[in-house]
């Protein structure tokens, strides 16, 4: 007995000795990890009260897609891109977060930003409403509301912010303020005829007249607006009640921000309560943008405007066009919106401390995205698979090949508007891959290649990453489901 423990101990000093002589120790991948050892044996968990909590969600920004946005902002910089590290790679606390909602194997963006925002799952296109409600089932809806983050948040004295490139009324943001059956009814036109339940843009407008929402910043002007009103861009509003809530929001105290140069004036004073509405829908792709604020410069002068409260704040900022691209099967818009949603986190960790706030960075669902072959490195992300260099590190020029002695993306969607499947005159559904030139694969409004047609390309139902640093980010780990988040949240702002 006691000869086997001085055996164990002796192997045991063997391979201590040789971890200091290994034949790699010279390697920078070895010195790499052994760096991001150290790092990661100096984390301590902070179990301080969590002041502020900033909840980063890119929509339709899974695993995959997350992926696709790290190689491209590394390759942008002139690098291969694999080894790139996005801001928020970089954070202690990782998680894998399930997304189903409690009728879809595959959720929409209503069900997973109520999870993340009131604690429960729930049918898809419901919001902050329990899975009793039927979809659309206004009376329902009405006594089967839940509460939200925000309000929990506003209760103890935080100042509350919204802010995302999609319709503020569109499901993600409107999780943080509102509770509805159906997440189409933005404004009081798409509401049934008897139906009680007050439109999204009026119940942000409540919020903010209530003192929960403090700053509330995206696109969809169009459901503030009576029909017969124009917005600033030439617009006609959709409301058929008369209404205007925009000019109820300016009587109400608000500040009303319309584009840049108002944004400007705003950035320079920025007290809440703000409103910025920069779009008549959802505000442009980053790869498009003109005239209107970016996704990082709305998340500064959001955190500047909440940061005047000493109680602290929450706010949820969502990159929403990720999604929309990848519905639209163009990959190139995809990762260029993903990448300012990269920066707009990166103003966030500048402009905060992590002793007192608490970053989340995740998504609320995946898409449809794959990616193909045995790619050499530094394969364009958004172009063609290139040939491994078996003597070397870098692609080859030539493309890898199907057996169909065509080359092929490195990225491609299950679904969606590149299918290469068409409609033929007799109604039925046929197709071959096309050539695609690199050049081709990496224009910026090109369609990946797609199996099955679908006008638009679907979400899937795989898990999401999250990443956390600062107050009780410890507890997040391992795979958890989406409205454990809240969970936390909510523990996090209260403390022991
Ligand atoms: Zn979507």
């Amino acid at each position: 007995m006691r000869g086997s423990i001085w055996a164990v101990a002796s192997i045991l000093g063997a391979s201590v000795a040789n971890a200091q002589n290994l034949p790699q120790a010279s390697s920078p991948w070895y010195q790499q990890a052994q760096e991001a050892l150290q790092e990661r044996l100096a984390n301590q968990p902070n179990t301080k009260r969590a002041k502020n909590v900033i909840l980063f969600v890119a929509d339709g920004n899974g695993v995959g897609t997350n992926y696709a946005s790290r190689l491209f902002a590394g390759q942008q910089q002139g690098g291969l891109g694999d080894d790139y590290v996005q801001p928020f790679e970089a954070f202690p606390n990782v998680a894998l977060i399930k997304t189903y909602s409690t009728n879809g194997q595959t959720p929409d963006s209503a069900p997973t930003a109520s999870a993340m925002n009131s604690g429960i799952k729930t049918k898809n296109d419901l919001i902050n409403v329990t899975e009793n409600v039927a979809v659309s089932d206004c009376a329902a809806g009405l006594e089967n509301g839940v509460r939200t983050f925000a309000e929990i948040a506003a209760e103890q004295g935080k100042s509350v912010g919204v802010v995302s490139t999609a319709r503020i009324t569109h499901a993600t943001p409107a999780a943080v303020y509102a509770r509805t059956a159906n997440r189409d009814w933005e404004d009081n036109s798409d509401i049934p005829e008897g139906c009680a339940q007050p439109d999204i843009a009026v119940q942000l407008l409540d919020q903010m007249k209530n003192g929960v929402v403090d700053v509330a910043m995206g696109g969809g002007r169009r459901h503030f607006l009576p029909q017969d009103a124009t917005d600033a861009e030439g617009q006609p509003g959709r409301r058929t009640d008369g209404r205007d809530l925009v000019q109820e929001a300016r009587d109400a105290g608000a500040q009303v921000v319309f584009a840049s140069d108002d944004f400007a004036a705003l950035q320079a004073s920025g007290n809440a309560p703000i409103l910025g509405l920069f779009e008549s829908s959802h505000m442009q792709y980053e790869a498009d943008r003109s005239g209107e604020p970016s996704l990082a410069e709305m998340t500064a002068t959001t955190i500047n405007a909440l940061s005047a409260n000493d109680q602290g704040f929450y706010m949820m900022v969502e990159a929403g066009r990720v999604d929309h691209a990848n519905h639209g099967g163009n990959l190139y818009r995809t990762v260029t919106d993903g990448k300012a949603f990269a920066d707009a986190v990166a103003s966030a960790i500048e402009l905060t401390n992590p002793e007192d706030t608490l970053i989340i960075v995740t998504a609320d669902h995946e898409h449809a995205i794959a990616f193909n072959g045995y790619c050499g490195r530094g394969s364009s992300i958004t172009g063609l698979c290139r040939q491994i260099d078996e003597a070397g590190t870098e692609a080859l020029a030539e493309p890898a090949l199907g057996d169909d002695g065509k080359p092929y993306t490195v990225a491609g969607y299950l679904n969606g508007p590149g299918s290469v499947m068409q409609e033929q005159a007799d109604g039925t559904w046929s197709g071959s891959r096309p050539e695609v030139s690199a050049d081709e694969a990496e224009g910026r409004d090109y369609m990946q290649q797609a199996l099955v047609p679908t006008s638009s390309e679907t979400h899937s139902g795989e898990d999401v990453a999250l990443f956390a640093r600062g107050p009780w980010a410890h507890l997040f780990g391992g795979v958890m489901e989406q409205n454990e988040i809240f969970s936390v949240m909510n523990y996090a702002i209260k403390g022991q």
